[in-house]
């Protein structure tokens, strides 16, 4: 048999011909997947009109014979959101991260957790108040971290001693140094994006980098912080995934 049953997220829908649609999905064991849905946006019967982003479904697929795609024969609503659709400066946030992920990719090692923290950001999205105007960018910082770019918040690069104080991130090299060691750095200064960082902003980010975006408040950072936060996070995510947004999308450079 060429069918096979699985739990999917849907990050992205689009029409093709009439009644016919393509699926963008996050698919329990197999990472990111398109799965076109014939009769997607009539059949009630497959589909039960859950066809939409950031649902949860339970999918059965089929792969087609030829070609390597994958038809989705029929899906039934596992959880989506609520309140979330009525409020577009929230699916805005949504759609961002969805679409950091289209472009920065993920694995079979890497899947579960993926999933886990797209569910875990649509309870967010839904009903947290308020939610971090820097959350996209918590988002991406979050997802590196935990999928093999994780840099060492927690200790000197030089002389291994836990960070307690206001301390020295060089983006680029993805390395922190305490202030007994910013004298000593081989790195030249010209060659470095380095950025201090205090210890409320190491604390955040140290959150962000270990726990899933119900955890992620910001409230109590300064607007000064803020905007070191976004830079850091900018730079970081720039240097060591190659990836920017330009032109209203995510591209790798
Ligand atoms: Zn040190």
């Amino acid at each position: 048999m060429n069918d096979w049953n699985a739990q999917a997220l849907v990050l992205r829908v689009g029409h093709f011909r009439e009644i016919d649609l393509w699926l963008k999905l996050l698919v329990q064991g197999k990472g990111l997947m398109t799965a076109f849905a014939f009769g997607g946006s009539v059949s009630k019967h497959r589909f039960c009109g859950c066809l939409e982003v950031f649902n949860t479904l339970q999918c059965r697929f089929r792969r087609a014979k030829r070609r390597d795609c994958y038809t989705l024969e029929e899906a039934q609503l596992v959880a989506g959101p609520n309140q979330l659709r009525q409020n577009w400066s929230r699916m805005g946030v949504a759609a961002n991260c969805l679409r950091f992920l289209e472009t920065f990719g993920t694995t079979d090692e890497h899947c579960e957790h993926v999933f886990s923290l797209l569910e875990d950001l649509r309870h967010t999205l839904e009903v947290s108040n308020p939610i971090s105007d820097l959350l996209p960018l918590l988002f991406r910082f979050h997802l590196a971290c935990t999928t093999g770019y994780a840099p060492d918040l927690w200790h000197c690069s030089l002389c291994q001693r836990p960070i307690q104080d206001a301390s020295l991130f060089v983006v680029n090299a993805g390395q922190i140094f305490c202030p007994g060691c910013q004298n000593q750095l081989s790195l030249p200064e010209q060659q470095r994006f380095a950025i201090v960082l205090d210890h409320k902003i190491l604390s955040m980010l140290r959150r962000v980098a270990q726990e899933l975006p119900r955890a992620w408040y910001t409230h109590d950072l300064t607007g000064t912080q803020r905007q070191i936060v976004a830079r850091t996070i900018d730079g970081f995510i720039q240097y060591h995934l190659g990836i920017i947004w330009r032109k209203g999308s995510f591209i790798r450079i």
